[in-house]
């Protein structure tokens, strides 16, 4: 192994881990424990809500703060717990006097603004559903998902209404409510001004009992073939929430966390708004896109102790240097994570020489709902590997074999699948109105996550890469099906192929092939109208950064076009026989 393993200073101001000993606390887990420990009875209603916010007002620790709210231009807003909580009801009361009822689906559209985060808590407190939309997707994304979803409700300023969603709204008649957070008094036809709605609605509430097993969340995560699919997750995941939380971001209460994941993704939700508020955490959240300086004065200022965040911003501050962060009073950072796409092992030597403190690289997906692999406070961290399973999770390296069962591979090293056990608490339960697809997620007892990994003889998980074709670019994950129908929408474009190429900021990029129609000539003029095309629908987060034009694409047999092949050429890797894989659709 070419990085020295980071063993963990005695430090004598430390707070003690949660997780102290990994072995023990892995053989003694149980989730019941996990359940009691927010108080929920077997059996019993179970509301995000109220354990993130409704039980800590009831114990008598409302006037604790909750969530800082940075604005961009150096607005601060606080919230208490109890003010989370009040305002919350506020927001439940209105979704039912609007006539919202339970299990129906409201969707956000918003950068990080406090409404996002009254609406996600108030929606759960009334029992209707939550699903977040990535506010730098462009129309198409923000349609397919609220076609799927069912959308009744949708909360969203001005201008991502007029552009992203008015002018296709009339294609879904079910979008009964639009609320704007921006109307100021004015709001544009066939929308509602939040806040003058808010202010005629009392805070009187009552959370709804909600049962384990009642749909809460729907996050939406693409796939490399049809549309994308809506992960069903239930309020018992809080549970995870919570758990995950304390073992794998070793949350304390009165942490002062910064997760700096976009609300619009899983982890903005689980880890940016549950886990930290189910645990008595002052959440941090800055609406300003990343700034290096505005970042480390923020670390100092707000005295950030526990702080999670991604490969590609931990990059880019690489770059800077560590010139920057010595002008800034780092010390009460306690504890660095990371997420969403694989931690360069350079990144996590850098960060323990700068901040004296590495960064534990984690591993999860929308489907798992919480972190599943960790690195942890007290354990040896091996720079490169995403670390251990948490306890109550069993992971397993697996090979498919064709009559759908898989085979364990234990050898140490072997290449192969990462397989979790069924059953966890923040599990998927579902990929809304996709069953068949759900379905061929599991082999038995083993849910299978497309991830490639190797396991180390001392139980440690390396990531190697997808097993499909979906891409990841700056933590987002992109399906490359969804870039390549946009492109066809283009009167020019006979075919197009989507694949992932590196990139030293972003890990991959988007590049897209095509090959075009009779009559179209490849031309400068042409490929960036097929690109502004491109962003125009997707966003600039989802569209293709680089487009080529091909005479034509490689197709299976069965005409699919061999994304593998056009990467393989693209890298200059041996081309093999990629053929039976796509046609699995693998
Ligand atoms: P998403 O469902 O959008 O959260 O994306 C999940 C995918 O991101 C995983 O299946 C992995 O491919 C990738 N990913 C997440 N965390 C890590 C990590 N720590 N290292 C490598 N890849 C990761």
């Amino acid at each position: 192994m070419p990085w020295e393993p980071i063993d963990k200073r005695p430090d004598a101001d430390a707070v003690a881990p949660n997780l102290d000993d990994y072995d023990r606390v892995r053989a003694s887990f149980e989730w019941e424990d996990a359940r009691a420990a927010l108080g929920l009875a077997p059996g019993g209603p179970v509301n995000i809500a109220h354990a993130a916010v409704d039980r800590h007002v009831n114990a008598g620790r409302g006037d604790r703060l909750a969530l800082r709210w940075l604005g961009r231009a150096g607005e601060v807003r606080d919230f208490t717990y109890a003010d989370l909580a009040r305002e919350s009801a506020r927001f439940a009361r209105l979704l039912t006097d609007l006539g919202v009822r339970r299990g129906d689906v409201v969707f956000s559209l918003l950068g990080r603004v406090p409404e996002l985060y009254l609406a996600v808590l108030g929606t759960l407190k009334m029992g209707a559903v939550y699903s977040p939309l990535f506010s730098a997707f462009g129309p198409e994304p923000v349609r397919s998902r609220m076609e799927i979803g069912g959308a009744r409700v949708l909360v969203t300023t001005r201008t991502f209404y007029e552009r992203k969603v008015a002018p296709w709204r009339d294609a879904l008649p079910g979008l009964e409510h639009v609320l704007l957070t921006d109307a100021e008094g004015d709001p544009p036809p066939g929308t509602r001004d939040l806040h003058a709605l808010l202010a005629d609605t009392p805070a009187d509430v009552e959370t709804a009992e909600t049962g384990a097993e009642d749909l809460a969340l729907l996050h939406f995560t693409s796939g490399t073939t049809g549309k994308p699919k809506g992960a069903m997750h239930v309020h018992e995941a809080v549970v995870a929430h919570h758990a995950t939380g304390r073992f794998a971001l070793d949350l304390h209460e009165g942490d002062i966390f910064w997760c700096t994941a976009d609300p619009g993704w899983v982890t903005g939700t689980s880890y940016g708004i549950v886990s930290p508020l189910t645990v008595g955490c002052t959440m941090i959240v800055d609406q300003a896109e990343f700034d290096a300086e505005r970042w480390y004065a923020t670390l100092q200022d707000q005295k950030v102790t526990v702080w999670y965040t991604a490969p590609t911003a931990i990059r880019m501050l690489m770059k800077i240097g560590g010139e920057l962060p010595a002008r800034f009073d780092l010390s009460r950072l306690r504890f660095l994570a990371s997420v969403g796409e694989p931690l360069n092992p350079e990144a996590v030597v850098w960060s323990n020489r700068v901040f004296g403190r590495p960064f534990h690289d984690n591993w999860w997906q929308t489907e798992t709902g919480g972190i599943m692999i960790a690195n942890y406070a007290s354990a040896t961290v091996k720079p490169g590997s995403m670390g251990r399973p948490l306890p109550g999770i069993e992971a397993a390296v697996v090979e498919r074999r064709d009559d759908g069962t898989v085979a364990l591979l234990d050898t140490p090293m072997a290449v192969g699948e990462l397989a979790l056990k069924r059953g966890w608490p923040s599990m998927f339960r579902g990929y809304l109105n996709q069953q068949a697809r759900y379905e061929k997620a599991f082999a038995g007892i083993w849910y299978l996550t497309e991830d490639l990994v190797q396991r180390d003889g001392d139980g440690y998980f390396w990531f190697v890469g997808r097993a499909d074709d979906m891409i990841k670019s700056a933590g987002h994950l992109i399906g490359p099906f969804e870039v390549e129908s946009a492109l066809m929408e283009h009167e020019a474009v006979a075919e197009a192929g989507v694949i992932g190429v590196p990139d030293e900021r972003m890990g991959e990029a988007v590049k897209a092939f095509v090959a075009l129609k009779p009559g179209f000539e490849d031309t400068e003029t042409l490929r960036r109208d097929l690109l502004a095309h491109a962003r125009k629908r997707l966003g600039p987060a989802v569209a293709p950064r680089e487009i080529a034009v091909r005479p034509g694409l490689p197709k299976t047999r069965s005409g699919k076009i061999m994304r593998r092949l056009l990467k393989a050429r693209e890298l200059g890797l041996p081309e093999g026989d990629t053929s039976t894989l796509e046609e699995n659709g693998r």
